[in-house]
């Protein structure tokens, strides 16, 4: 069973006379509009429409519930407005979230009109979820304009989609597996103008719970300016019941990001910061302009990711079943390979490599008086082998086993040890003697290659010396 805990904070901030900004927290449902259309207008049309959507999805817990909410809200603006000529062309974004239950799990339903923002920060990554409903974004999605052109853009602030004016409207809708650890972000456009993507991941890196979260991004926003209502939601999934534990295991990883981790994310990101201004708390001082042209170039392939999945593009504000995007099951976080784990493989490697090396020195590091054919034969290496480690025949002798005294004939058929070649020769000449059969003699030495066994190579037969 997937918790949440939620807090919120909403402001005028520092330029306008009201706000006109609604902010909802009703587990299981969250919202943020931001409401415009004249001194009243605005604020009519942001309470009508969170009213109205409070209304239907509570009849309806369902993401048909709300994307019913979504339109009845619409439709709520609408009737407020004709029923007021002060109220005329009011209308509103919103952004909403809402936690249900489908096909026996559960899932975050995103739905998103207008400017209003929904973000997810997860694993130390802060990510834009939705869409901004703007001339200058609609043209960046496009490829008609880039990024720093829609910065600056003289319509980046006129909306193409709210609720209210004209008839049927056409939000967006995304579906998110929640994980233990995700913050959701719901914003108005008067955080974002002011923050930019590090301080607000900074913030929710570092305060713990949401309705300070929440009141610290408001003021940071008014410390910027303030030129814009302000208003923030912040969700916590404070339990997933199992399901990040799970997705990881499934997927190789280990645990999502401890505290601690998600604070290391934080000094960071912190380390990156670029220094701020001169003491300036206007509007400019620290900005460059809208938080999306501010976006580093990871958040850019992550949004570009979450793009790729969930579009929903959608003509005529009715809203069709099977319409909704796949759940970003992609995102959840996986284990990354860190410095201490390639620090660990590379000692592995080496107590691995200084293990098979003295294995190696051992097994080869000696000499063996044994038998070959029924003939004695001097080998290097231990009688039997070791491992993989096999003997090599060093020299042969013309000593045949049945010429053996009877004391040394167990010995060299076991195989006697020796620490070096010369020794080997002296104990065979030793045998040789006690054979009577001379101090010396002729023999043939083969070199044999270790590693295939086969001989390579065939020197001049040595004289074995006499035993001293
Ligand atoms: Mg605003």
């Amino acid at each position: 069973m997937t918790v949440l805990r939620a807090g919120s904070a909403t402001d005028v901030g520092r330029r306008r006379a009201n706000n006109q900004d609604m902010v909802l927290v009703d587990d299981p449902l969250f919202a943020v509009a931001d409401g415009m259309g004249g001194y009243a207008g605005g604020e009519v049309a942001s309470s009508t429409a969170i009213d109205a959507l409070r209304e239907t999805f509570g009849s309806s817990p369902t993401s048909e519930g709300l994307e019913a909410a979504l339109l009845d809200a619409n439709a709520a603006v609408q009737e407020a407005s004709r029923e007021s000529p002060d109220l005329r062309n009011m209308g509103t974004t919103m952004v909403a979230v809402a936690l249900v239950h489908e096909d026996g799990a559960d899932l975050f339903a995103v739905a998103s009109i207008g400017d209003s923002r929904v973000y997810l920060f997860r694993a130390g990554e802060l990510s834009k979820l939705t869409d901004d409903h703007s001339v200058a974004e609609e043209l960046l999605r496009s490829g008609q304009i880039s990024e720093a052109e829609a910065a600056v853009h003289p319509q980046r602030h006129m909306l193409t989609r709210v609720l209210g004016p004209g008839g049927e409207t056409t939000p967006d809708f995304q579906k998110l597996v929640p994980y233990a650890g995700d913050r959701l972000l719901l914003c108005s456009d008067g955080l974002y103008n002011e923050v930019t993507d590090r301080e607000m991941a900074e913030i929710l890196a570092t305060v713990a719970g949401p309705d300070e979260a929440a009141r610290r991004l408001v003021a940071l926003a008014n410390d910027h300016g303030g030129g814009d209502n302000i208003s923030v939601v912040v969700i916590d999934v404070v339990d997933d019941g199992d399901r990040a534990a799970s997705a990881s295991r499934d997927i190789g990883g280990g645990p999502l990001l401890s505290s601690a981790e998600r604070n290391a994310a934080l000094r960071a990101i912190g380390e990156d910061r670029p220094p701020s201004g001169g003491g300036g708390a206007g509007p400019g001082a620290a900005h460059a302009g809208p938080g999306a042209a501010r976006r580093s170039d990871q958040q850019i392939a992550d949004q570009n990711d979450l793009d790729n999945g969930r579009r929903v593009g959608r003509a005529g504000g009715r809203v069709a079943a099977g319409q909704w995007s796949a759940p970003l099951e992609h995102d959840v976080p996986a284990r990354r390979i860190t410095g201490r784990v390639v620090a660990f493989l590379v000692a592995l490697v080496v107590i691995l490599a200084a293990a098979v090396a003295a294995i190696g020195w051992y097994a080869r590091g000696s000499y063996y008086v044994g038998l070959r054919d029924g003939t004695v034969a001097i080998f290097k290496g231990r009688p039997g082998g070791l491992l993989w480690f096999q003997p090599t025949v060093e020299q042969t002798t013309d000593l045949h086993e049945a010429q053996l005294p009877a004391s040394r004939a167990g010995d060299v058929a076991a195989g006697h040890e020796t620490t070096s070649m010369a020794e080997a020769r002296r104990y065979v000449a030793n045998l040789r003697d006690l054979a009577g059969l001379g101090a010396t003699a002729t023999t043939t030495t083969t070199v044999q290659d270790p590693a295939s066994g086969s001989a390579t190579s065939t020197v001049p037969p040595p004289i074995v010396a006499p035993a001293p």
